[in-house]
């Protein structure tokens, strides 16, 4: 397969990040829950296809029916086209992902990138997590470390570099990932040898 699908929360800077993986300009910020056209994107070669699926229940504002709807529709997308899709990738930010996890986890709900991370491994697709906005973060070993704890990794994140990937969409910063799917599509080709 050669498609590679990003999922996320709205504003953690997946259409910064499509943008500079692609060179085009995507406008996500339209009506939540509205599946985006396939993005099509030559890279190093063999043509990508990027997804960008919207929402999984991040969005606020939107009705609880209506964030349950999208999270089936992204599930079953995945789950269709498993075969095809090289790698997940899910975008986080930075700075503000472990506070809403353990928010969420708190009150008792699991959370949402959690639950994304894990679903993505259950469908047999190894989750590759870009961790956007790294450029608001200070401490950042220990961040990357706490949010391994989080996905039931064991720190320290260094051990993860195909895995836990550190970047700045803002600034075109996104080595960590590029190389991460680099190594992906290596991996598929060998595969399919
Ligand atoms: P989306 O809703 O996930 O598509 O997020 P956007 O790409 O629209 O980005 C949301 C906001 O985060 C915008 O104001 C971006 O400029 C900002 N943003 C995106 N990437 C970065 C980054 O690497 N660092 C910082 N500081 N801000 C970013």
């Amino acid at each position: 397969g050669d498609e590679v699908v990003l999922v996320g929360r709205s504003n953690v800077g997946k259409s910064t990040l499509m943008r500079e993986l692609t060179g085009h300009s995507f406008d996500t910020g339209g009506k939540p829950g509205v599946t985006r056209q396939p993005n099509h994107y030559d890279w190093a070669g063999p043509d990508f296809m990027f997804t960008d699926l919207p929402g999984f229940g991040f969005m606020s504002g939107v009705e609880e029916g209506k964030r349950e709807q999208i999270k089936t529709d992204v599930v079953r997308y995945v789950e269709a086209n498993a075969d095809d899709i090289l790698a997940g990738v899910l975008v986080v930010d930075g700075k503000a992902v472990i506070d809403i996890i353990d928010r969420h986890r708190g009150n008792g709900d699991i959370p949402h990138d959690v639950e994304m991370f894990h679903f993505l491994q259950d469908v047999g697709i190894d989750p590759i997590v870009a961790v956007n906005k790294m450029d608001k973060v200070d401490d950042r070993d220990e961040r990357l470390d706490e949010l391994c704890d989080r996905l039931g990794l064991f720190p320290p994140w260094q051990q993860y570099q195909e895995t836990i990937c550190p970047i700045t969409a803002k600034t075109g910063s996104i080595e960590p990932l590029e190389s991460a799917l680099a190594q992906r599509f290596r991996d598929a080709k060998r595969d399919e040898l």
